[in-house]
C-alpha cells in the first residue's frame, strides 16, 4: 500500500498549522512549526496568495493529513458522508473521528494517530470484547473500546497514558483509566471537533 515517507513536520509547515503528527515532540519547543513558521521549500518565505481552488485544496490536504489518510481513503469516506443524511462536511468529520485509530489516539492510548494506527494493526485493541485490527473501523454509540489484557503493559500505550494529561479527552468518549477502556458516549458532533477545520471547503472542492 502507498505510504507517505517524507518528513511529517513538512506537512504541518505546508499547512501553516500544528497537526500534531509526532506525539511528544509536538508539545515541545522542537516543533518545526514553532521554529520555522513558513512553508517548506525554496519559495517558502515568499508571499503566497491562494486562489479559491488553492484554499480548498489546502484545507482538504490539511484535514486528510491530520487524520493520516491517503487520497483514495479520504475520497471514499467523503462519498460515504455524502450519501448520509445531514450536512456532508459535518458527516465527514464525524466519520473521521469515529475511526478506531482516532478513538485510540483521542482516548490517550497512543501519542499520535500514526502510532494509534500501528497499535490497532498489531491487534492491541478490542471493540465490545472482540479483537479489531482495522484502523478504519468506525465505532458506534455505546461501543466499548479497550486495550487487550495481554497488551496492557505495552510500553507505548503506558507512555501515551502518562503523556495524555497534556491533551483533552473529548466529551463523546468516557475514559476508564483503571481498565484501559473508553466508552463511546455519543457520536462526535461538529462542535466536539475543536481543531480549526473548514470542511465546507472540502465539500466545495469535491463538488466541482
Ligand atoms: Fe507538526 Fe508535531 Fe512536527 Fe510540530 S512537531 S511540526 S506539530 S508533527
Amino acid at each position: 500500500m502507498a505510504r507517505y515517507t517524507d518528513s511529517v513536520c513538512r506537512q504541518c509547515r505546508r499547512e501553516n498549522q500544528k497537526l500534531f503528527l509526532k506525539g511528544d515532540r509536538c508539545y515541545s519547543d522542537k516543533c518545526a512549526v514553532e521554529r520555522r513558521a513558513y512553508p517548506p521549500g525554496q519559495h517558502g518565505q515568499g508571499r503566497i496568495k491562494f486562489s479559491e481552488y488553492g484554499l480548498q485544496l489546502r484545507e482538504k490536504q490539511k484535514i486528510k493529513r491530520t487524520y493520516g489518510l491517503l487520497e483514495g481513503q479520504f475520497r471514499n469516506l467523503f462519498e460515504q458522508a455524502e450519501r448520509q443524511k445531514g450536512v456532508t462536511g459535518s458527516n465527514l468529520l464525524s466519520m473521521l473521528e469515529r475511526r478506531l485509530d482516532n478513538v485510540a489516539y483521542r482516548a490517550g492510548f497512543a501519542n499520535s494517530r500514526a502510532e494509534a494506527r500501528q497499535l490497532v494493526l498489531h491487534g492491541h485493541f478490542r471493540v465490545n470484547g472482540h479483537k479489531v485490527n482495522i484502523p478504519s473501523f468506525l465505532v458506534k454509540k455505546g461501543d466499548l473500546v479497550d486495550v487487550r489484557e495481554k497488551s496492557r503493559n505495552v510500553a507505548r500505550i503506558q507512555g501515551a497514558l502518562e503523556a495524555v494529561k497534556r491533551r483533552e479527552i473529548p466529551q463523546w468518549l468516557e475514559l476508564d483509566t483503571a481498565h484501559l477502556s473508553t466508552r463511546v458516549r455519543d457520536l462526535p458532533a461538529r462542535d466536539d471537533i475543536t481543531a480549526p477545520m473548514e470542511e465546507r471547503l472540502v465539500v466545495e472542492l469535491y463538488s466541482k
